[in-house]
């Protein structure tokens, strides 16, 4: 049989990506959030055997994919995978699967990373799959300035952040001082007789300091993130410039929508979000950013 160019293009869409030097596909399948539960990885690996070359590949954007599935299986697949909610999919220039770190239960994790990427998962990858984009739009979800995975390469990319608060009246000047000793960066310091010092510039806000004052005069005050916009990987890299301000996590939820619609709105076609910004500059594209003018205009925007 041989395959049509259009066919080969609509299963494109659905998540299947041709073999090279064959009239096979990869089955892209969707993670949500870089988890599969125990039964959907069973699943998965039985679809392996079942319509595919039995093995099953790991990609950088955390999703899974079955190599060898001939054209006419695809419809069977889908059903198999559905059978534990599952989907195939993640091509396009459209929202692409959101890539994680494993922040919900890492020692430096600063905030459930897996309840973020499900949530903007279900809101942004399912809620805007029929909207096309100027290019793919990729989010990036990490727990603390570790970055392990890499958020500000990322279209838009959120890194967990812990608030301090430091009261210099209760430091008690100690010989040692703990969290000088706590800190991996060597934003914490204790001059020679003097108070401690956290360095506004050097502080990351990984919170490895917190509490580790005896006389708590170093306190963590909440979780923020920090955004990055417009980073990119690949044939051209772009890291992520970072917005001038904090935010809460509803914030973030909030900002994730409105920069898709700023790069539905302004990204020409073809263009990575990153040149969007780069064009727009970034006091305009954080006013844009922080007012509610692109949700008003969301219906008409999606209806183009
Ligand atoms: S980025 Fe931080 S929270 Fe996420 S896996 Fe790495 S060390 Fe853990
Ligand atoms: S910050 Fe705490 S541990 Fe460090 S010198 Fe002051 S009182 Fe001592
Ligand atoms: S939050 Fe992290 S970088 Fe900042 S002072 Fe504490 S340990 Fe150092």
């Amino acid at each position: 049989m041989a395959l049509k160019t259009e066919d080969i293009k609509r299963v494109k869409g659905e998540g299947f990506l041709l073999n090279r030097g064959t009239e096979c596909f990869n089955g892209r399948i969707i993670t949500e959030n870089g988890t599969l539960t125990a039964r959907q990885m069973i699943c998965a690996g039985q679809a392996a055997e079942k319509f595919g070359n039995g093995t099953v590949a790991f990609t950088t954007r955390m999703t899974l994919e079955l190599p060898g599935i001939p054209y006419e299986k695809i419809p069977e697949l889908q059903a198999f995978l559905a059978q534990e909610g599952m989907v195939t999919g993640g091509t396009g220039a459209k929202v692409r699967p959101i890539i994680v770190c494993k922040g919900s239960t890492c020692v430096f994790g600063l905030y459930d990373t897996q309840g973020l990427a499900k949530e903007l998962h279900q809101l942004y990858y399912e809620g805007y799959h029929g909207v096309s984009l100027p290019h793919k739009f990729k989010i990036g979800v990490g727990g603390c300035p570790n970055n392990c995975v890499k958020p500000d390469l990322n279209d838009i990319g959120v890194v967990g952040q812990r608030v301090l608060t430091y009261d210099p009246e209760m430091c008690r000047t100690c010989k040692v001082c703990q969290v000088e000793k706590s800190c991996p960066v060597g934003a914490a310091t204790l001059p020679e007789g003097e108070k401690l010092v956290i360095s506004e510039e050097n502080c990351n806000r990984c919170g490895r300091c917190v509490e580790s004052c005896p006389f708590g005069a170093l306190i963590g005050a909440g979780t923020l993130y920090k955004v990055y916009l417009g980073g990119r990987w690949g044939k051209k890299v772009r890291i992520g410039t970072p917005l001038s301000r904090l935010f809460t996590r509803a914030e973030v939820i909030a900002l994730v929508e409105k920069a898709i619609l700023l790069f539905k709105r302004e990204g020409l076609p073809g263009e990575r979000f990153g040149q969007t910004v780069e064009r727009l500059g970034l006091p305009q594209t954080e006013a844009l950013l922080y007012s509610d003018e692109l949700l008003k205009q969301k219906a008409e925007l999606l209806a183009q």
